[in-house]
């Protein structure tokens, strides 16, 4: 079979490999759409923190099951590319998306970039009757459908999205569903014309929200979202970046703030997503900008790179 690797940073080679073997408890599994996320972009970028190289990259999946004890033949599924530890604090407490070993498949361990992968059952989710496109997305709305879990929004409450990557949008999607009052945070003109077309948010005013979300992953962004906060209000960060942040304590103090962080994401993220798709309240459509074909893959960082592309979600089909 053939698989891709990004060897070094900058460096991306397609080879051929050995079938994976697939032991009881585990599934064999043939890729079908890999969608391109910003971890991807920054590890073949080489500024991706905590990456080590060679990797084979490619986190959000649709699969087909080939092989299995437990799920049926040529039946679509995702996966969970969060593999937990299950005996830490942190599993212990039903939080595995920040277990303290946790292993993110196609980042600290090879994922998804080759045309079959053996997984463990209990990371597969069975996908009836979500299609290939739908099924790829889960993982990124996931993160997004986490983010906002952390918040607990009420109707109507007043929150801004600072971002419109793939992550802010899908939060914008997912937040208008629950019934908040968006606005979006965005200084590239052609994503925020995106959000405001598309999504139906009008852009941030001076106003102070009860909840920020921040999926920038940017430090000055992440900084300037601290004003922004109503009194009582919260802020939530779905993005990382390297570096310390630092706030005014008698600002944050006043307000009684709550911060907190959003890492990954967990089943119910995932089953909440993909009800959604099932009772068809979000499509996958309007967020694939750019589709490769399995003969694409090897210019694609270069591709997606180019800010004219004016990218949302690339996907590569590997099998249909
Ligand atoms: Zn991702
Ligand atoms: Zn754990």
């Amino acid at each position: 079979m053939q698989q891709w690797i990004c060897n070094e940073p900058g460096v991306w080679v397609s080879q051929e490999a050995e079938m994976p073997s697939r032991t009881p408890g585990f599934s064999l599994l043939r890729v079908r759409n890999i969608g391109i996320c910003g971890t991807d972009i920054h590890a073949f970028a080489g500024n991706q923190p905590f990456f080590s190289y060679p990797r084979i990259l490619g986190h959000e999946l649709a699969v087909e099951i080939v092989k299995s004890d437990t799920f049926e033949m040529g039946e679509l599924a995702t996966i969970i590319p969060y593999f937990n530890c299950t005996s830490c604090d942190a599993c212990a407490a039903g939080k595995p998306n920040c277990c303290e070993s946790l292993q993110v498949f196609g980042v600290h361990v090879d994922g998804g970039m080759r045309e079959y992968i053996v997984v463990e059952d209990r990371y597969i989710l069975p996908g009836k009757g979500l299609s290939a496109d739908e099924l790829a997305l889960v993982e990124p709305l996931s993160i997004a459908a986490h983010g906002l879990r952390r918040a607990a929004l009420k109707k109507g409450e007043k929150v801004l999205v600072m971002g419109a990557g793939p992550i802010g949008l899908f939060t914008i999607l997912l937040a208008k569903i629950q019934g908040a009052s968006v606005e979006v945070a965005e200084p590239n003109s052609s994503r925020l014309q995106f959000c405001l077309d598309h999504l139906g948010v009008t852009e941030g005013s001076s106003a102070a929200y009860s909840a920020v979300i921040d999926a920038t992953g940017n430090l000055q962004a992440i900084e300037s979202g601290f004003a922004k906060m109503s009194h009582g209000g919260k802020y939530v960060l779905i993005g990382l970046q390297k570096q310390a942040i630092s706030f005014s304590h008698p600002e944050f103090h006043k307000r009684e703030a709550t911060l907190m962080s959003s890492r990954n994401a967990t089943i119910e993220d995932f089953e909440y997503v993909m009800n959604l798709f099932r009772d068809k309240k979000i499509q996958a459509a309007p967020f694939i900008s750019h589709r490769f074909s399995k003969n694409q893959v090897s210019g694609i960082f270069t591709k997606i790179n180019e800010p004219t592309q004016q990218v949302i979600k690339s996907m590569i089909i590997l099998a249909e």
